[in-house]
């Protein structure tokens, strides 16, 4: 029979059961047993719920209590000295832990590590900081103790471990030099670590190397060969199963299939079409694990046609060289389906979340072996699959017909942003260095309680909304109190800035546990975008109109825009993402121009995901950028020339992407820029930005208030690479995680220093 192997289970929780625990430490509640004995159950748990599902190849060493590329730089003792020695877990057990969680979350005087998106996923990880003289050695036994936990259950499990080029791939040297060079200093911690597994008695290993679907370094690809030789050698008699994923291996599939490895992984959902070039290639010594359910996206699979294409596998190589799992670690995906209890059941029997898929892999496995009931059932699954992918919920002609109709006039503005910019002075007649906010302001507590309240029946719809204008009003009055020059509503009414354009618009479905990690505790519900999208009413009309007239300022109207939607929710896989983007994009559009008639002369449409869906490989970023602006555009473009359309962006680096800014064509852009100010003015300068630009002058993730001299030396550095004429005044980003003392403290030291630099330019 087929193996079946699951490379990697979420870590919160059914409940999230996790995120709690991990809260409630932090906040000095539970003590580190507490939690300890929280991740054990959790551990347990899954194990077991993997166990009755018959797969074969159990992982352990996915879980983590906060991110699993902090786990390994800790396992091979790459702590940086600012954190102080390292400890030792099994030794001192709560010191390494609060150590731990300082690397993760920073601590008094101690800045975290960096947190970035884990390729092209919504999991951020942290970035090892190393230096160049890196010392590693194999230091916390952690993942031997969760092998261990789990053979005392009688599971025998696969231990993952995050293999040594994606670990210095995604790692950065202080002194900005390739870490690749640090790879012979790594590789004995990582020979101690996998022998120390193997002597524990695991006998095979799985080891992630997803950098092998990312355009490699010569000193990378040869990296693979020295550092698997070495590997193999310190656990000679052990299974080692190399995992890739999230595309295809390409001009690597030789480096790949050349490891003296026993198993080699490759993602079938997302590049379907290697399968043939991998089973050419593929030595004989090898099996070949078949990523054939998706474990990045909800939808039910297509398992009679996926079981086609396995049994192209075992024709070629046997049964007994062919495994069937999923994709990638299903860590992307909710807990699971069989939970969703809305009303809209239609939907909710077109979905699969982790448990689901692992149930996938088993049938699939038991129908391969030509199990009667098994295949049957098979038909059904792929009969789900057929009714979403036909259903006229999912199919709206007027939708098609007016995606078909788009000319590249609906793509532009009028006229180029010189003349525009000439009516929207007169129009707003705003100062030099005009002050704004990103958009939300403080979620204070009596506005999570009102919706608390609101959520569970306790107020009406009326009382909820009276709230609502009582908040939105107080924040307006606080605007006008600190002197800003262009106003907004404040964001009251949104929980999250994707989700809530998911609950209006037609195409969208939203979930009640479809919760998935977002980086530590923190987790997120990506609305599931299933259909045709449309937009049957004005979505942000109601807020944006109250806001406007309760004062004479201008008041920004924000949108979320069509590619952060795309990005940030789960979408349909029946076709290409740009068609989805322009669907978006004429849904914002229309809701642009209804702002416009209401008189709402500025309009925000935030895209800060705009960067972090550039391909994984440069050779499909033009590709990606031309149908990303273009939706940008042809949500923007609806309007006259003195309506102002700005844009948002954040955390993220731009170099790679400027001139895709600069494609957007937007009047104003809002950008990160605090904690890397200088380079941020200097991409804009060298790549010649024509438009206007808010480089934020204060970085709002965290509650300092930022002093005087820093904005000033922010500001002039502004100044100097930017014609002041273009040049806005703004934080960093949204401000709803913020308190309102230091939002009050710190905007008026903002409007304080643009006045300080109107009046040292000459104001107008
Ligand atoms: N307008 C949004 C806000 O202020 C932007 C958030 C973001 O950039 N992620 O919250
Ligand atoms: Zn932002």
């Amino acid at each position: 029979m087929i193996t079946t192997a699951n490379l990697g289970f979420p870590r919160m929780g059914r409940d999230r059961e996790l995120k709690w625990a991990l809260e409630r430490y932090w906040r000095d509640e539970i003590d580190a047993a507490a939690l300890a004995e929280v991740a054990r159950e959790l551990r347990a748990r899954q194990w077991r719920l993997q166990a009755e599902r018959h797969i074969a190849c159990i992982p352990s060493g996915d879980f983590s209590l906060y991110d699993h590329v902090l786990d390994t730089a800790v396992t091979v003792g790459a702590v940086p000295p600012r954190f102080g020695p390292a400890f030792d877990v099994s030794v001192t057990a709560t010191a390494a832990l609060a150590q731990y969680f300082t690397m993760a979350r920073g601590g008094t005087d101690v800045a975290a590590l960096e947190l970035t998106k884990w390729f092209d996923t919504n999991y951020h990880y942290l970035v090892p900081e190393l230096a160049p003289d890196q010392q590693f050695n194999y230091a916390s036994p952690v993942s031997r103790a969760q092998f261990t936990e789990a053979r005392a259950l009688g599971i025998s499990t696969r231990p993952v471990v995050l293999g040594p080029i994606t670990f210095l791939r995604l790692a950065k040297r202080t002194d900005g030099g390739p870490t690749i060079e640090l790879l012979s200093a790594l590789l004995p911690a990582y020979e101690a670590w996998l022998s120390d597994l193997v002597r524990a008695g695991a006998t095979a290993l799985q080891l992630d190397e997803p950098a092998l679907v990312l355009d490699l370094t010569d000193a990378e690809r040869s990296g693979f060969a020295d550092a698997y030789a070495r590997i193999r050698h310190a656990v000679a008699g052990a299974e080692l199963t190399v995992t890739t994923c999230f595309g295809a291996l390409d001009e690597n599939l030789d480096v790949a299939t050349a490891l003296p490895v026993d198993v080699l992984h490759v993602d079938l959902v997302r590049a379907p079409q290697q399968l043939a070039a991998v089973l050419d290639a593929l030595p004989d010594s090898m099996a070949l694990s078949l990523g054939v359910v998706d474990g990045r996206n909800v939808w039910r699979s297509d398992l009679a046609t996926i079981a086609q294409r396995v049994v192209v596998a075992i024709d070629r190589l046997g049964s007994h060289r062919v495994q069937v799992a999923p994709s990638c670690s299903l860590l992307h995906l909710p807990f699971d389906a069989a939970r969703e209890d809305g009303d809209d059941a239609e939907v909710i029997s077109w979905l699969a979340f982790a448990v689901q898929r692992l149930d996938e892999v088993a049938l699939l496995a038991r129908a391969l072996d030509e199990d009667e009931a098994a295949l049957h059932e098979l038909a059904a699954g792929s009969a789900a699959f057929e009714a979403r992918v036909a259903s006229p919920r999912v199919h709206r002609p007027d939708v098609r017909a007016r995606v078909a109709a788009i000319t590249a006039a609906d793509a532009a503005r009028l006229t180029p942003y010189a003349q525009r910019a000439v009516q929207q002075r007169t129009r707003f007649a705003l100062p030099l260095l005009p002050t704004t906010t990103i958009g939300s302001f403080p979620q204070t507590e009596g506005v999570r309680r009102l919706r608390a309240a609101h959520r569970k029946g306790d107020i009406d719809h009326d009382a909820y909304e009276a709230g609502l204008e009582a908040e939105t009003e107080a924040c307006v009055r606080r605007q006008e109190a600190l002197g800003l020059d262009v106003l907004v509503h404040g964001e009251f009414e949104r929980t999250d800035m994707v989700e809530y354009f998911g609950e209006q618009l037609d195409g969208f479905a939203t979930t009640s546990h479809g919760w998935v990690q977002s980086y530590g505790s923190r987790c997120v519900k990506p609305p599931v975008l299933y259909g045709d999208v449309a937009r049957p009413r004005p979505m942000t009309l109601r807020w944006t109109a109250f806001a406007t007239q309760l004062t004479t300022r201008p008041m920004k109207g924000m949108l979320t825009g069509p590619v952060t939607i795309l990005q940030w929710s789960f979408v349909r896989d029946d076709q290409p993402a740009s068609e989805t983007a322009r669907q978006l994009a004429l849904a914002l559009r229309d809701e642009v121009t209804d702002l416009e008639a209401a008189g709402v002369g500025v309009i925000q449409i935030d895209e800060p995901a705009l960067r972090e869906g550039l391909p994984l490989r440069r050779a499909h970023w033009d590709e990606y950028l031309e149908w990303a602006t273009e939706a940008f555009r042809l949500a923007a473009s609806g309007v006259r020339d003195d309506t102002q359309i700005h844009t948002h962006m954040c955390y993220a680096e731009f170099g790679a992407v400027m001139d895709a800014i600069i494609a957007l064509d937007t009047d104003v852009i809002s950008m990160e820029a605090s904690r890397s100010g200088m380079e941020l003015l200097d991409e804009l300068r060298n790549a010649g930005y024509p438009n206007e630009v808010g480089p934020g002058v204060w970085d709002i993730h965290s509650p300092r208030v930022p002093g005087a001299t820093e904005i000033d030396a922010l500001l002039s550095a502004a100044v100097r690479a930017i014609d002041p004429e273009r040049l806005w005044v703004n934080p960093d980003c949204g401000l709803k995680t913020r308190r309102w003392p230091e939002v009050e403290a710190s905007l008026t030291e903002m409007v304080a220093a643009a006045h300080r630099a109107r009046a040292a330019l000459g104001d107008r």
